[in-house]
């Protein structure tokens, strides 16, 4: 038996370096796609995972293959496909520190996974499927993705989305919301950062847009990433935040995932269903969640700044 089951992208993602001779710009091969490190950090944590979706039969789909078998992570669910090369993404990091992201996919082997590479086996067998939106904006990974939901819902498994949201891949700004907000509605568990609340919903203040959304698609819980402030959560019967914890970061990559690799570790450890947990356990479970967003940083990279359960009790033991 699987614990979790994961779809959507993976990618190279070329960072700059900075040890480049004088005037020259080098960029370093990292694995990239927001669904793996998710994975990366539930394996670190002792769960049995597997990954679904298309890279490029290159050189660059093989590195990500053997980075995710590194991981722990199954991949009887990824193909490398002819029709397109591996996804890439180069991070520029401009003069005050802030990052952009510029992608080649016109189109790139993300998208190309169709619905007859979805395993319904795979997914139907895992205690709960994770899902993003970037499988959302094109065919074949738009019908691919919904299948694979499906198959997840059908089997009354429990579902998990962070849409990650990057405008610039979609066709238009409406074509985006549609898309996320149908997301949503499929998943018990839901994260969004503060940009993509105000996004989605018609108002941009946390505590209402998150009523709305509950209101709206009976979710189980939204959790809402505030950065180093912590994280705000919603459920049908409680809400809150909990303050994360003050470390010294470096590279805030990757630090979404291994929050949510971390929340969806402590649901599936939970003894009880979600809506029979008081606010004091939940905020335990994001407390945990937040030390593991914290630990990654404080580390550069995504894959492997992922933290490991040791990492995570020596933050919570340690305090603030
Ligand atoms: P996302 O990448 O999804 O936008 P955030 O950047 O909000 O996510 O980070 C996710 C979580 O990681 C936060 O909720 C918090 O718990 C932790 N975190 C992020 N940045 C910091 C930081 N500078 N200091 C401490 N914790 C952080």
């Amino acid at each position: 038996m699987l614990d979790v089951v994961a779809c959507g992208e993976l990618l190279i993602d070329f960072t700059p370096v900075t040890h480049a001779e004088k005037g020259k710009i080098a960029f370093e091969q990292n694995p990239g796609g927001a669904p793996a490190n998710v994975l990366t950090a539930l394996s670190g944590f002792g769960k049995k995972t597997s990954f679904i979706g298309a890279v490029g039969n290159d050189a660059f789909g093989r590195f990500l293959k053997q980075t995710l078998m590194g991981a722990g992570i199954g991949t009887e669910g990824l193909v490398l496909t002819d029709d397109a090369p591996t996804t890439l993404a180069f991070v520029h990091i401009d003069q005050r520190s802030d990052r952009s992201f510029y992608f080649y996919r016109n189109p790139g082997a993300d998208t190309m996974l169709c619905e007859k590479d979805i395993n319904e086996e795979l997914v139907a067998q895992a205690r709960l499927f994770h899902f993003g939106s970037l499988s959302l904006t094109h065919e074949p990974a738009r019908s691919a993705t919904r299948k694979a939901v499906e198959i997840a819902k059908e089997n009354q498994r429990q579902v998990s989305f962070d849409p990650n949201y990057r405008a610039s891949l979609w066709e238009n700004a409406d074509e985006a919301r549609r898309m996320i907000l149908s997301g949503i509605q499929q998943a018990d568990i839901v994260k969004l950062s503060e940009e993509e609340v105000a996004f989605v919903a018609p108002t941009n203040d946390v505590q209402e847009a998150t009523e709305w959304i509950i209101k709206q698609y009976g979710n189980q819980i939204i959790l809402v990433t505030l950065g180093a402030k912590g994280c705000f959560y919603r459920t049908p019967n409680h809400y809150g935040i909990v303050e994360g914890f003050k470390v010294d970061a470096v590279d805030t990559t990757g630090a979404g995932d291994a929050f949510f690799g971390g929340m969806l570790y402590q649901i599936l450890e939970a003894k009880e269903e979600m809506t029979a947990l008081s606010a004091q356990d939940l905020e335990q479970m994001i407390r945990f969640a937040n030390a593991a967003g914290a630990i990654a940083t404080t580390r550069t990279g995504a894959i492997p700044a992922m933290p490991t359960l040791e990492d995570v009790e020596w933050l919570i033991n340690r305090g603030k």
